[in-house]
């Protein structure tokens, strides 16, 4: 359903970063709408004034609420065009566009998307691990049963994982990621298009180890690969209501040297070596 006159919401994707990354036809449109819908302005006014674009701009953010939202409908609605840009990359994920959205096609109002930068997608392909199949989670809930819920969930999950991170919570994702997926490749793609990018590639232990000794800082993508195929005796399902030792003999009858048990149950279930192993040895 389109309305007659109304305007269109046009979605642009903005740098990550770097200002050279934005397309011709997102400048174009910058250029031509009456109003620049922006999560952040500071961050697009020096987008706007790097490539001398002067339209109007107004912020829609996540607490911005349904009566600036209404003023943006309106407009729309009564024949004005405005884009919409999220404080970075693509508007629309882990960001309040997606609302916006939802609200303008309610109401029949054109969208029109203008593809560029992401930082998921960007973080994907430069991981090296497959990017084929992917789930995407953008940021995990912060606590409680809701994270506890998801990385379970995620632990089964066999296409790559794709989270975002802020830094001062990376450690503790990290840990609980080892703790649920056990230890698998990993890659943390920081300040991508910026000045310190860096893009660390290895497993999930190897990183939580790297930022022990490092404070995290600025934007993170976490990549993580998806369950492989099942070895007997690594499925959570077959061991969740194992103890860790009877978890450890349950593998021995499958064959591992009992060291090589020991060391595969500490990793599945996150817990350190030398305590599984005296707990072994007290059973014995
Ligand atoms: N809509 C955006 C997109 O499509 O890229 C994502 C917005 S989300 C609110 C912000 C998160 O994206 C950051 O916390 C970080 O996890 C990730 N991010 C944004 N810019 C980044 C960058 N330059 N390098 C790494 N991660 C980045």
């Amino acid at each position: 359903m389109t309305a007659g006159k109304s305007g269109v919401l046009y979605l642009c994707a903005t740098p990550i970063g770097n200002l050279e990354d934005v397309t011709l036809r997102v400048l174009r449109v910058l250029r031509e709408v009456d109003l620049v819908a922006a999560e952040d302005t500071r961050r697009t006014r020096k987008l706007l004034s790097h490539y001398d674009i002067h339209t109007p701009l107004t912020s829609y953010h996540e607490h911005s609420g349904r009566r600036k939202e209404e003023q943006l409908l309106e407009r729309l609605a009564g024949g004005q065009s405005i884009a919409l840009v999220s404080d970075a990359g693509t508007p629309g994920i882990s960001d309040p566009g997606e609302k916006l959205v939802r609200a303008a096609l309610d109401r029949g109002i054109p969208v029109v998307p203008l593809p560029g930068p992401s930082a998921l997608l960007a973080a994907l392909v430069v991981s090296g691990l497959p990017a084929a199949r992917f789930a995407f989670e953008g940021f995990l809930p912060a606590k409680g049963k809701e994270r506890q819920q998801l990385l379970e969930h995620l632990a089964r999950e066999s296409r790559t994982i794709v989270l975002f991170e802020a830094p001062h919570r990376l450690r503790k994702t990290l840990d609980d990621l080892r703790a649920h997926l056990g230890n698998r490749r990993a890659c943390a793609a920081r300040e991508l298009t910026k000045k310190h990018e860096e893009v660390l590639r290895g497993t999930l232990d190897w990183l939580a180890e790297h930022f022990a000794s490092r404070t995290p800082q600025g934007e993170f993508v976490l990549v993580i690969e998806g369950r492989g195929e099942e070895e007997p005796g690594t499925g959570r399902e077959e061991w969740a209501l194992l103890a860790p030792e009877e978890h450890v003999r349950l593998l021995q009858e499958r064959g591992l040297a009992p060291n090589e048990a020991i060391k595969k149950v500490a990793r599945l279930r996150g817990i350190p070596r030398r305590e599984l192993y005296n707990k072994v040895k007290l059973r014995k």
